[in-house]
């Protein structure tokens, strides 16, 4: 969808509430309080209602990401629209520049929109093949490094001595997708645990998976509590190992969260980063998804 296209299918400011309430309702509006259908606009800007049963009056925005804004529905679904049409989004600069408001106003909204985008309506269980692997983003450089990168270091010393955060990350090979969490800050220098990442497998991956993992230690648990099939690669030898054995998808992923967040956002806060790692992960996994638009409009309902 471009420009005209957008202009084309949301002219008014009611057109997109009409297409809201479609999403949200189904077209049969009920009221919030007691579910009856008998329910009236109240005032002319098509926002709230009046329920002739019980009386009350709500909004069709409670409960969602466009609650307490005062910013025109219009503005939030172009600014959903220019969110998803940028292949790695768009900063609160732009956004501001685009729809005419003050820079926290669109800082805040794609905040919001982002927590759409991180409220998938059932997580979807991977398995069969699935690649695991953990890395290091943000935070201040080691001391004496040039760059903000511990890629050149080995495995077990990255992200030591620094304040750099943990994201651990699987992908199912066969459809895909990704899932990925910042793992809670260990105290300074203490290395992620097995532990950890098991907490994270155990949230997608079915059992009795093949789990491919690079050669840090930390993974071991997979051999020994998990009934899954568990596959390595030693990167200090190779890409792939003699089996097969590849964590590239992981890997890929890595390098797009981590250009997006250097390109785009220059640096995030130890404290936003699963939302930036949320829009990243709904990004890769709806790549193909012509109803991505919608998706997030229904993800909007928290
Ligand atoms: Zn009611």
């Amino acid at each position: 969808m471009n420009f005209f296209e957008f202009n084309k299918q949301f002219p008014t400011e009611l057109a997109c509430i009409k297409y809201f309430i479609t999403i949200r309702y189904n077209n049969q509006i009920k009221c919030n309080h007691c579910h009856s259908n008998r329910v009236s606009w109240r005032a002319e800007q098509y926002k709230t209602l009046q329920c002739n049963d019980c009386n009350n009056s709500f909004s069709i925005f409670k409960g969602t990401i466009f609650e307490k804004s005062c910013t025109d529905l219009r503005k939030w679904m172009y600014a959903i629209h220019l969110f998803l049409n940028g292949k790695k989004g768009i900063s609160g600069y732009q956004l501001q520049r685009e729809i005419g408001v003050t820079y926290k106003t669109a800082w805040r909204m794609l905040k919001q929109i982002r927590l759409a985008m991180g409220n998938p309506e059932n997580q979807e269980f991977i398995g069969a093949l699935v690649e695991i692997d953990e890395t290091y983003v943000g935070g201040k450089p080691r001391k004496g490094a040039k760059k903000d990168d511990d890629d050149d270091l080995p495995k077990n010393k990255r992200g030591r001595g620094t304040n750099k955060n943990v994201v651990v990350g699987c992908v199912d090979r066969t459809n895909k997708s990704v899932f990925a969490k910042v793992m809670i800050k260990n105290k300074e220098g203490k290395k992620l645990t097995g532990k950890q990442l098991l907490d994270v497998l155990n949230q997608v991956v079915i059992q009795d998976s093949t789990v491919i993992s690079d050669e840090f230690k930390g993974y071991n648990i997979l051999g020994k509590k998990t009934s899954h099939i568990h596959l390595r690669v030693d990167h200090t030898k190779e890409f792939v190992a003699s089996n097969g054995a590849h964590t590239n998808n992981i890997e890929n992923f890595w390098g797009t969260l981590k250009r997006g967040i250097l390109g785009i956002y220059h640096h995030v806060s130890a404290q936003h980063l699963q939302k930036y790692v949320d829009e990243f992960c709904f990004r890769y996994n709806n790549r193909s998804n012509v109803g991505m638009f919608d998706l997030v409009l229904k993800q909007a309902i928290l």
